[in-house]
């Protein structure tokens, strides 16, 4: 069967359907960045919310936004699907939940109409802009955190201004509706970032507010003065949808849908309550509705992420293409659980009503979900947004207390080595990342007269290089990688 609405009552004779009706729901929530994620996350809250029949649920509905080419597949799929579509949880006995999400009520693609965009912004309805456009989608400098200006997309949108039409970027599109909101007499939308980001609404108001310095002066000094920007802490790993998985939804539950989700049981949302104009009752499904985030940010980014980087580049030395292989792999598990446990720990304060070693079992747990399928590849792309923002703050603060940095050390020779483009039998390893060129070729220097060529790039270490603490294990870390292979080298280390 077809996924849309019209065989919604089909469909929902063999798997869990919206019991909500979808015509009364207004979207309140304008989302950027409709991806796996947002569809596995977010946009479940919301449908569960709206499953609950709490009367102000109704106005949380969500409006996707795509505004990069490679969109059109979302749109088109969303189009013909009436933006339903199927959430498939993987549980680690191998038994499968699936339920169809019915929270996403429009999609606007932006190149086809920036203007019908800004005007959805705009809208009285529209109470919050979430954001789910990856660690790079800021466009921060990683060593000044500044937004950086003279990126041509987002120069192009300054000088653009309120011309909507020609309006590519988020920044370009959120301003604008804000400029038309306080011309308005409306109250501005919050923006809520839930990308993995340590102060993701810090992030995201720093970023915000200086293209609002750009278009106009003294508008970034309003924009920070009056939109809301709540920190968040977001988990639940969501790897990306392969044919397989659209396969298993025909094959298991008769649907016929273009583009599933599958993902971990895992979930968990920790939310700073900071809004402007209102937000729906989160609290109701689950979400920790908290007046501080960071020490939940710090714990999942430094104990999730950062391993995630541990298992992405040692895990593809080590052959692993899945992420359950990895962190199951003898010599990678303990390494993994070291760094955890000796270098992230010790930088974390207490997280209130969670139990540390208990957060770290079940990580390993669901790292090794055998179902979720969940790849190395996935982990190690977009590394150079990644390691800056994951693990090198995890070094940093052991540095300044004179701790032990050598397994963090040897996670960034383990991506170092992985630059380098080929693996321990020859064959070669695509990298993917924006810095692609840059950071390749730093990796081949290393391969000649300078070792420490890579950890040279202070965009992404910072002075990292000048720190013989640092230098000493990254050195001993790579010596090894090379001579040894990933394997001997794990066995020593750990
Ligand atoms: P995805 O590739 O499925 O979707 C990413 C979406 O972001 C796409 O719609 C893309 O067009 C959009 N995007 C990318 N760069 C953009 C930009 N510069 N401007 C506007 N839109 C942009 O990826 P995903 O798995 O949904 O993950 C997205 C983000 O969600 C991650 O980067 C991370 O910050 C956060 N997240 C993901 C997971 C996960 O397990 N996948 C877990 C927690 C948090």
């Amino acid at each position: 069967t077809a996924l849309n609405a019209q065989n919604l009552a089909e469909v929902g004779s063999r798997v869990p359907v919206p019991g909500y009706d979808r015509s009364a729901v207004t979207a309140g929530v304008v989302h950027f960045g409709v991806g796996g994620f947002h569809r596995a996350h977010q946009a479940m809250y919301l449908d569960r919310l709206l499953s609950k029949d709490v009367e102000a649920a109704k106005d949380y509905g969500i409006c996707g936004v795509g505004v990069l080419p490679g969109d059109a597949r979302m749109r088109d799929t969303m189009a013909s699907q009436d933006c339903l579509y199927t959430l498939v949880l993987k549980h680690p006995d191998g038994s499968l939940e699936p339920r169809i999400v019915g929270s996403i009520v429009e999609y606007l693609f932006a190149p086809d109409d920036p203007e019908a965009v800004v005007e959805k912004l705009a809208a009285p309805t529209t109470r919050i802009v979430s954001l789910t456009v990856t660690e790079g989608g800021y466009n921060l400098d990683d060593i000044t955190g500044e937004f950086v200006t003279d990126t041509p997309a987002v120069a192009a949108d300054a000088a653009a201004g309120s011309d909507a039409g020609k309006l590519t970027t988020v920044f370009g599109l959120v301003v604008e509706a804000l400029v038309r909101r306080r011309e308005r007499g409306l109250e501005p939308f919050t923006v809520m970032s839930c990308d993995n980001l340590q102060g993701n609404g810090h992030l995201a108001r720093t970023a915000f507010a200086a293209f609002a310095d750009l278009r106009e002066e003294a508008l970034g000094e309003w924009v920070r003065e009056h939109v809301h920007f709540p920190n968040s802490m977001v988990d639940r790993i969501t790897p990306a949808t392969t044919g397989d998985d659209v396969a298993l939804v025909e094959r298991e539950f008769g649907i016929v849908d273009a583009w599933p989700v599958v993902c971990e049981p895992f979930t968990q949302w920790a939310l700073e309550d900071s809004f402007g104009a209102g937000r729906p009752p989160l609290e109701e499904v689950g979400v920790q509705v908290v007046p501080d985030v960071e020490p939940y940010e710090l714990m999942k980014l430094r104990l999730l992420n950062a391993s995630h980087q541990a298992l992405a580049y040692f895990g593809r030395l080590l052959d692993h293409e899945l992420v359950d292989g990895a962190a199951t792999d003898p010599d990678l598990k303990p390494f993994v659980r070291a760094y955890m446990d000796a270098e992230a720990t010790p930088t974390l304060a207490p997280v209130p009503g969670v139990d540390l070693d208990e957060y770290k079992d079940t990580l390993e747990e669901r790292f090794g979900n055998p179902h979720v399928r969940d790849t190395t590849a996935r982990l190690a792309a977009e590394s150079s947004d990644r390691i800056p923002k994951w693990l090198v703050p995890v070094v940093r603060a052991n540095l300044a207390a004179g701790r032990d940095v050598h397994r963090s050390a040897a996670v960034v020779a383990s991506w170092a080595r992985y630059a380098e483009g080929v693996d321990e039998h020859g064959e070669s390893i695509t990298v993917v990342d924006r810095r692609r060129d840059r950071v390749m070729a730093a990796a081949q220097r290393q391969l000649g007269d300078d070792p420490l060529a890579f950890l040279r790039d202070r965009e992404l270490f910072g002075d990292l290089v000048d720190d013989a603490r640092f230098t000493d294990a990254y050195l001993d870390a790579l010596r090894g990688l090379h001579d040894d292979g990933a394997r001997a080298t794990l066995r020593r280390l750990r």
